[in-house]
């Protein structure tokens, strides 16, 4: 296109009051890329006015200068174009005191001259557009909150604070050079001591759930947000105090820093980063996990508190399977003293109690009619009855269904008989689902695939369309399950079952050859002797406690050890075994790289998993502090993976 072919366009710009944030040169800005965006339109003049209100008045010089010149363009070419941000730029008035929208519009349509706003492109497309007050209105308040945004910008950049308080600071107004008020961060003397206590626990290495415990323990609370009162610190909320950059003085803007903060700091920069290196910052990770499905997801309940049960799921075993645990929400997010003491259970075992007691918690003596000669008394019809229940045997939804029809279409329409019928519909469909239930514990066993993880999720719906709750509760010797049901067709509330489970009994069934992990059994004191005996038999030598320190498929831990017996070396005398002494860990034992290597692959390979960093926290004879590994490898998954590649 040659230049006299191309659209002529102006640009005009305004501001009611003295443009002091620099919003002037932004609209310009956002015009002129608007235009050289198209090939076809070419920018010809820029006129601005500022101090000109549109509400009370019709704008300035600049607007005059700017109509004037696109009219001239329209009579000379075919079609010439006005361009501002927002029609508002133009008129906001009421057709008396100022000029409305309407008027340009008409004007424009007069002038064959072409009205172009970015940010509202309707408003003068026809004449009933620049009419209607209310989309006018909706459009003004969405444009003045993207320039309160960008004000917010520029005020960062500036190196002010804008948004909420943090907490540990107060607000303070004072005057600025041109005499305006301006609100500014300053120390809050009642906050200090909280956020002092926090970065100095933080800055000594320990972790948000210890600094939590403490600030609980010495009786801080949180500050009062959103008129809510204070409440005991959550590790989420101390979380957020570490990684909230305003306390090491950097002003920030959506998340990214752009100056720096004209108020006092809690912390230095320095600091700031290495609480961030330890902590991690909160941004989502590189690799975002696949969610493990939960049987009881949105079901279980805490059976000492009633709080839902969360589910958790933990790190990679060495089978690829993940650990998955159910924890009540008062454990999982509460630091307080209240918290409830229940610990994390795992799943797999709550879900196959639950499942190997479906039967039970489903289906009661009132609601299992089909079995019940009172209650099927009356019916008489014997052979589609007969029918029903070979369908209910099969499990086959579509028989059952096939079945109760004919039936159905056999008798009259009674209302008891109605009811009945609902309920052994029910019944037969819960039946069903209760051996689709045992075939994906069966399967679960063996590990988790893609369908079986879909048949979970499935599952999940069906047992919500079937109970309100589960309530577990876990105590040394048993397992208590209470499944409140849906209120079911005919009965006025929801109904309960309960089910108690001897651990001792499950532990016996689920691992016939004693090799299993039994996390909640008790040991006897022959038990333990024998299984102290039976170590030294295979090792020949007595066991040391730190071999003990984790319990394994067949020997408690060495604490269990301990407590039942006083002291550890009184537990090896009564086995009739030599004592051990504590042995002398080289502090300094230089690890090289080899060493650290060979040492993580002789755990793996004769525990068969990956060590946890809990379990490699210090150091032994056998493998080097986690610390250690973590330094010298960059991360304690890369050792990991390093030593399981050679
Ligand atoms: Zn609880």
């Amino acid at each position: 296109l040659t230049d006299a072919a191309k659209i002529g366009c102006v640009v005009y710009a305004a501001k009611s009051t003295e443009d002091r944030r620099g919003s002037i040169p932004d609209q310009l800005r956002e015009c002129r890329a608007a235009i050289e965006y198209d090939a076809t339109r070419e920018r010809v003049g820029e006129y601005f006015d500022e101090s000109f209100s549109a509400y009370s008045g019709d704008r300035g010089p600049g607007l005059a200068e700017a109509m004037r010149q696109v009219e001239e363009l329209a009579a000379a070419g075919p079609v010439a174009e006005l361009w501002t941000q927002h029609s508002d730029r133009l008129a906001r008035g009421d057709g008396r005191s100022a000029r409305h929208v309407v008027e340009i519009a008409l004007w424009a349509l007069k002038r064959g001259v072409v009205v172009r706003t970015l940010q509202d492109p309707d408003t003068f497309r026809d004449l009933l557009y620049a009419v209607v007050v209310g989309q006018r209105n909706h459009e003004d308040s969405r444009r003045r909150s993207l320039s309160v945004s960008a004000g917010h910008r520029r005020a960062v950049e500036r190196g002010e604070h804008r948004g909420y308080c943090p907490d540990g600071y107060k607000f303070v107004l004072h005057l600025d050079g041109r005499a305006a008020v301006v609100k500014r961060l300053a120390i809050d003397e009642d906050r200090e001591p909280v956020i002092r206590m926090i970065f100095r626990l933080a800055l000594r290495g320990k972790q948000p759930g210890q600094i939590t415990t403490a600030l609980n323990k010495a009786g801080h609370l949180t500050p009062w947000i959103r008129g809510k009162p204070p409440v005991p610190w959550r590790v989420a909320q101390v979380c957020g105090v570490l990684r909230n950059p305003r306390y090491a003085g950097m002003a920030t803007h959506k998340g990214e820093v752009l100056a720096r903060g004209q108020w006092p700091a809690y912390i230095t920069e320095a600091e700031h980063r290495r609480i961030i290196g330890r902590i991690g910052s909160n941004k989502p990770t590189k690799y975002p996990r696949v969610l493990e499905p939960y049987l009881l997801t949105n079901l279980g309940r805490c059976g000492h508190c009633g709080s839902p049960l969360y589910a958790m799921t933990g790190h990679e075993r060495i089978d690829g399977t993940l650990l998955r645990r159910y924890v009540c929400a008062s454990h999982a997010r509460n630091y307080d003293p209240g918290r409830c003491s229940v610990r994390p259970i795992s799943a797999g075992t709550i879900e196959g109690m639950f499942v190997a007691s479906i039967a039970t918690l489903l289906l009661d003596s009132a609601e299992r009619p089909i079995h019940d000669d009172a209650a099927t008394a009356g019916w008489t019809h014997s052979l589609e009855r007969d029918a029903v229940l070979r369908a209910v045997q099969t499990g086959d939804d579509t028989q059952i269904n096939a079945a109760l029809h004919h039936l159905l279409a056999s008798m009259s329409p009674d209302a008891t008989v109605a009811r009945q019928l609902a309920i052994s519909h029910r019944a037969a469909r819960q039946l069903a689902a209760t051996r689709r239930l045992e075939i994906w514990a069966k399967t679960e066993q063996t590990g988790r695939t893609d369908s079986t993880r879909q048949e979970t999720l499935a599952l999940n719906r069906l047992l919500r369309s079937w109970f309100e709750s589960v309530s577990v509760t876990v105590s040394d010797v048993h397992v208590d399950i209470l499944a409140k049901r849906q209120p079911a067709l005919g009965q006025p509330g929801s109904s309960e079952a309960r089910i108690t489970i001897s651990l001792q009994d499950w532990a016996r069934a689920a691992a016939p050859d004693g090799r299993a992990y039994r996390p909640w059994h008790t040991w006897r004191r022959a038990e333990i002797l024998g299984a102290l005996q039976g170590w030294a038999d295979m090792h020949g030598r007595s066991p040391r406690y730190a071999e003990w320190r984790l319990p394994g498929g067949y020997h408690p831990s060495a604490l269990t050890v301990r407590n039942t017996f006083g002291s550890w070396a009184k537990a090896l005398l009564l086995a009739g075994l030599a004592p051990t002494f504590p042995r002398i860990v080289l502090r300094n034992r230089p690890w090289t790289n080899e060493d650290i290597l060979l040492a993580l692959r002789i755990w793996i390979d004769s525990n068969g998993r990956i060590p946890t960093t809990r379990e490699w926290k210090h150091a032994t004879h056998e493998h080097p502090a986690a610390e250690t590994i973590r330094c010298r490898f960059g991360s304690w998954n890369k050792a990991i993976a390093t030593a399981r590649a050679t």
